[in-house]
Formats: C-alpha cells, sequence, structure tokens
C-alpha cells in the first residue's frame, strides 16, 4: 500500500512525503482508515512501528476537514495523553511535522519546567494538546485549560501509564471529557487491567488493531540458559557480571521492588549498578540511562516497561534475572544485544518455580535455549527435560531461529555448553 492509496488529504500526503517515508507501516496501514471513519481504536503497538503518525496523520485530517463541533475557535479539539515528557515532545513535534501545511497548531504541557510559556502556547489557539498527566490536572485546577471541546482523545503508552502510577491522574482527565468524543486507546501489551481500562473509555466495539514488534536478530545473539535456585540468583548474576566481557550488562528483573534488591546487593558485591523503573522519577531515570549510555554505569536493572525506551548500541549482555511470564517479552528483552551487527549474550536464570515460563518460551521461539553446563550456584534440584516444542496454543512466530544458530563465541571462559 501506497500512502496516496488512503484517504488523507493532499496537504498532509506532501508532510509524509518530506518526511521521506515511502509507505505506511503496517500499524499506520491499519489505524488510519477507522480513525478517519470515526471509529474508537484499541491498538496493540510499541513505540518504533510508526504509531505516533498513524493517529496524528488521520487526526491532522479531520481537524482540518471538519468545523469544531463546539462551534467556537481557539478551543482544544485534540488530546493526547503521554506518560513521560519526552514522549509528549516527540508526539508534539510530530503533529508539528505531519501538519506543516495545515493550520492546526499543537501545545504541549508537562511537568519538571515552568508553566507559563506552556500556558502562553495554549492561549495562542492551539487545537491539539499533548500533555503529561500531573501537569494536565494541575493547569485545568488553575483555569488554564479546558477539556469541554475535546473531540477526540488519544491515551498513549497506556501500560507504562499504569506502571509509572497515572491511574487515578487518567480516570480524572477521563470524568472531564465530553461523552461524546472519539477515543483511540494504544499500549504496547494488553494484560487484563489493560483491558478493563480501555472498556471504561472507549466505546463498544472499538476496531482492535495490533502489530507485532520487529523480529528480533537472534542470529546474532548467543543464548545461554542455568538452573539456579532464587536465592542463588544474586551470586550467579555477580559471577557473570564480574567477567571482563560484560562491559555494558542490561539486566532484568519481574518487578520494581526486585530491581531495586537486585542494585543494593551487587553494590555490596562491589558492583556499581542503577534500577530503572516506573517509581523512580524522571530525573532519576534520565541519569540512570545517561550513565549507562555513557558507559559509568556498566549495569542496568530494569523492568521490561521501562526498558522500552532504552535505546543503546553494544549492550554486551542481557540477563534474565527473573524469566518473563509473557514469552513475547523474552524476544523483546533479549533483542536488546546483538544490535547494530555486534555479537551479544543473553543469559536466562530458571529457577524450578519458573520452568513453566521457560517451557512457553521455547515453544514460542521453537527452540531449547543451549544449556550452560558448568556455572556456580548450580540448582541442585534436576533440570527438567527439554520441553516437547510442539505448541498447544497457536502462536505467531516472531523469530526464526537456527537450530544450533546460537553457538558462536564461548561464555567468557567458566562455561561450557552440553553437547544437545
Ligand atoms: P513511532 O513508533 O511513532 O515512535 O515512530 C518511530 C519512527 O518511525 C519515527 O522516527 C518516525 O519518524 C518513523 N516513521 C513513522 N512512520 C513511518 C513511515 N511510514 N515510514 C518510515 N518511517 C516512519
Amino acid at each position: 500500500m501506497k500512502f496516496q492509496d488512503l484517504p488523507l488529504l493532499r496537504s498532509l500526503l506532501d508532510a509524509v512525503e518530506q518526511e521521506g517515508y515511502e509507505q505506511p507501516t503496517p500499524i499506520q496501514e491499519k489505524a488510519i482508515p477507522p480513525v478517519l471513519e470515526g471509529r474508537d481504536v484499541l491498538g496493540c503497538a510499541q513505540t518504533g512501528t510508526g504509531k505516533t503518525a498513524a493517529f496524528a496523520l488521520p487526526i491532522l485530517h479531520l481537524l482540518t476537514s471538519n468545523p469544531p463541533r463546539s462551534g467556537r475557535s481557539g478551543l482544544v479539539r485534540t488530546l493526547v495523553l503521554t506518560p513521560t515528557r519526552e514522549l509528549a515532545a516527540q508526539v508534539g513535534a510530530s503533529f508539528d511535522a505531519y501538519g506543516r501545511h495545515t493550520q492546526t497548531r499543537t501545545a504541549i504541557i508537562f511537568g519538571g519546567v515552568g508553566q507559563v510559556p506552556q500556558v502562553r502556547a495554549l492561549r495562542g489557539g492551539a487545537e491539539v494538546l499533548v500533555a503529561t498527566p500531573g501537569r494536565l490536572l494541575d493547569l485545568i485546577n488553575q483555569k488554564h485549560v479546558s477539556l469541554s471541546a475535546i473531540e477526540i482523545f488519544v491515551l498513549d503508552e497506556a501500560d507504562r501509564m499504569l506502571d509509572m502510577g497515572f491511574i487515578h491522574d487518567i480516570r480524572k482527565v477521563v470524568a472531564l471529557l465530553p461523552k461524546n468524543r472519539q477515543s483511540l486507546f494504544f499500549s504496547a501489551t494488553m494484560p487484563d487491567d489493560i483491558r478493563s481500562l480501555a472498556d471504561t473509555i472507549l466505546r463498544e466495539n472499538p476496531v482492535f488493531v495490533a502489530v507485532t514488534p520487529p523480529a528480533a536478530t537472534v542470529d546474532l545473539i548467543e543464548q545461554q540458559l542455568c538452573f539456579v535456585e532464587k536465592q542463588e540468583k544474586i551470586g550467579l548474576l555477580v559471577h557473570f557480571l564480574q567477567q571482563p566481557s560484560a562491559n555494558r550488562s542490561l539486566v532484568f528483573t519481574r518487578t520494581k521492588h526486585g530491581a531495586d534488591k537486585v542494585v543494593q546487593k551487587l553494590r555490596k558485591a562491589g558492583i556499581f549498578g542503577q534500577a530503572i523503573h516506573g517509581n523512580k522519577s524522571q530525573g532519576a531515570r534520565t541519569r540512570a540511562l545517561d550513565g549507562f549510555k555513557g558507559g559509568i554505569t556498566p549495569v542496568l536493572v530494569a523492568t521490561d516497561i521501562a526498558a522500552r525506551g532504552i535505546d543503546v548500541e553494544e549492550i554486551s549482555h542481557v540477563i534474565n534475572f527473573d524469566l518473563p511470564n509473557e514469552p513475547e517479552t523474552y524476544i523483546h528483552r533479549i533483542g536488546r544485544t546483538g544490535r547494530a551487527g555486534t555479537q551479544g549474550i543473553a543469559i536466562a536464570f530458571c529457577a524450578t518455580d519458573e520452568r513453566p515460563y521457560l517451557r512457553d518460551i521455547e515453544k514460542l521461539i521453537k527452540t531449547h535455549i543451549p544449556r550452560l553446563d558448568e556455572y556456580p550456584h548450580r540448582s541442585t534440584v534436576p533440570a527438567p527435560e527439554p520441553t516437547d516444542l510442539r505448541s498447544s496454543r497457536p502462536r505467531q512466530p516472531l523469530v526464526q531461529t537456527k537450530p544450533g544458530g546460537n553457538r558462536r563465541r564461548s561464555s567468557g571462559g567458566q562455561g561450557r555448553r552440553r553437547p544437545r
């Protein structure tokens, strides 16, 4: 499909061409037509899939083609809520870029900086407002913003919003929106709590659109598996992190509390690491990430949602300290190493109670993760037989792993893989 096949205004197609986009991404192909028809959309897509243009282009089309429903110009007609100021700035910049040949103006508001320039931008008659929840509620309370003329509401990265504790703020904002509106709800994952939130925001029968993330290039990633019990995981982690090759390691835990605990225990062992998760302030997250990118912090301990925005090249090790309970997450995690053609190692720790997760992961990737043979703190519980890889749940394979395609590099001298 070409952009020209989508019924978008010429001015928007020109802007897209100037951006250098040749064809719509899958989420754009799927979401743009229903948004143009005025339907509510429940979108399962993560950053990097082109989801911003998937909602910004049809919204700009609708705002430009239709006069304000309120009959009054100068009021905000579209509200986009985002979890972080970086995302707000990015989404705002996208509306500006795609709308450069239209009259639509965008204002961006987020916390942590002075509100005066933001209020001034609002007074300039912005029709699109991109905001983080806290600052938006502040400005509403101060009567600088009214949501009474909103025609389209977008909730972006809903799962990250919940992870960062914004649920009450979201509910307060939604309560202030006109009932008669179009709503677009985007989230990278769709667990039950996100679906229930979506049910309270969207009208009945929204259009569901989903895209799978780009397949990870797992060929370049050496995967290893260690059976280790919970209380021994720190000792094993220290063992791997002490190897000279582990110069930039990303460690995944299932919970925020777990991430903090790992960082504390590593410090006791003389290894400097920092945690990154939804309970950390924006400043703390930025500092941790900058330290990791700059090579000052050799270890970053992250939860999945917080790690999503991390785009750091040359991560030497991805360590699954806890196995994820959603098997697709394993692929997202290990895809963070082996980028830009560099080789990386992905090590997974599996405690006895995590063996069902391992089974699901191996069924999804359709391969057995090579078991390391010798390593300290090895579980004394006998290792399970490799699982039958025929999946009982039909799932779409996200990656093709070559049988035996993971054996390019040794684990740094300590481990030897058992022949399979
Ligand atoms: P997003 O998922 O919205 O954060 O977009 C990810 C990146 O893809 C951004 O840098 C966009 O500029 C870019 N992008 C969005 N749509 C397209 C497209 N159709 N073709 C090429 N690049 C795109």
